[in-house]
């Protein structure tokens, strides 16, 4: 089977775990994609969905690793593929000088991205009418899995951590949404000067599109090397559905963000999220992107992952087929239009585990 279908089926079905301790922890709750575990299938390294509905009943089985972290995936008793899991970082087992655990302020995402949600609460969070209805920001927070405010000082110890035992290579920064009419632009402005001050460490920052243009001048300034302001989903009708509160903020205000911002942090650096599977059709989502990409902007297009404790929990994850109709077309677009992934100083773009897109890319290239 093609690696890019293999992973195309991995993150719809998910896969069952002969021993479920397999790897570093898995993603639960949190903002963005989550409950899922990072496998490492022909060189790349993709989260697969371990704890979601579709995943107890998926047919791939995972096998119980040996001790360097080798197994075997499997369908209907005929292996697939070898897989490897990430080991867990050394900089779990550190402590801040204020006594928190590293591991609650950042964490480890596919192999060799620290990521982190500075501020662990959302205004769109505090009520079901409101809340984005995919994000599980608060189950995290709720489960002591994590602090609500990691500080600068924090981040930056963490960061400098990762870096010097166990090799990171760029870090994702996102945010809840806080009150301000910023959105969150400048926690991660000052968050990115005090990691850039303590170590050089490629720096993707997260947020809605903030009141004002000028903001992203600032947040290049202060360190942060590539942005997302991600649109989850398109259609009027789904955005209202899904992120009632988010939908107040229309396509067009972040079209209008991602023209301002993409010649500050420059071609390929500004990237979006979005979510396949929520009630957009293939052909809306290819229009986005060809728009997105004639301004720059990557558009890094995952599989809905339904996760647990959401009111999506039960909603069906995209079909294989459903991801394969949009990202082989899609790599072909980002070719035309001179992105790629490996372009990208940091962030979800560049990471690529939670989506097959990258391994489109590298099949268009080739
Ligand atoms: S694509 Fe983004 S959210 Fe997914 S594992 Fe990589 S850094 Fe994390």
């Amino acid at each position: 089977m093609p690696t890019e279908q293999l992973i195309n089926e991995l993150q719809s079905y998910g896969a069952r775990l002969v021993d479920p301790k397999a790897g570093h922890e898995s993603r639960r709750g949190g903002a963005g994609p989550s409950d899922h575990k990072a496998i490492t299938i022909d060189g790349m390294t993709v989260m697969v969905p371990v704890h979601t509905a579709p995943a107890f009943e998926s047919p791939y089985l995972v096998e119980r690793p040996d001790a360097f972290g080798r197994s075997r995936i499997s369908r209907d008793g005929v292996t697939l593929a070898s897989v490897n899991f990430p080991t867990r970082p050394r900089f779990y087992d550190l402590n801040t000088a204020d006594g928190v655990p590293y591991w609650k302020i950042a964490v480890l995402h596919s192999r060799d991205v620290l990521a982190t949600t500075v501020l662990q609460s959302c205004i769109r969070y505090q009520s079901r009418t409101k809340t984005c209805q995919f994000c599980a920001i608060g189950q995290s927070l709720a489960a002591g899995r994590t602090i609500e405010r990691k500080t600068p000082a924090q981040l930056a110890e963490v960061a400098k951590a990762a870096v010097d035992l166990d090799g990171v290579k760029h870090m994702v920064m996102t945010t809840g949404t806080p009150a301000g009419r910023e959105r969150g632009a400048g926690i991660l402005a000052e968050s990115a000067a005090a990691v850039k001050a303590a170590v050089d460490l490629p720096i993707q920052g997260q947020c809605e599109p903030p009141d004002e243009n000028g903001w992203f001048r600032r947040m290049k300034d202060a360190g942060i090397d590539a942005l997302g302001m991600h649109l989850e989903v398109v259609t009027p009708d789904v955005r209202a559905r899904i992120m009632p509160g988010k939908a107040q903020v229309s396509v067009e205000r972040y079209f209008d963000a991602f023209t301002a911002a993409a010649p500050i942090f420059g071609r390929g650096q500004v990237s979006t999220y979005i979510l396949a599977g929520l009630g957009d059709t293939s052909e809306v989502v290819l229009q986005t992107c060809e728009r997105l990409i004639a301004l720059g902007v990557y558009p890094f297009v995952v599989p809905f992952v339904p996760i647990s404790g959401t009111p999506l929990e039960s909603h069906p994850a995209p079909s294989p087929n459903f991801m394969h109709e949009i990202l082989r077309p899609l790599a072909t677009m980002l070719r035309a239009g001179g992105l790629n992934a490996t372009d990208i100083k940091a962030g979800c773009g560049k990471c690529g585990a939670c989506s097959a897109l990258s391994t489109y890319e590298r099949e268009a290239v080739a």
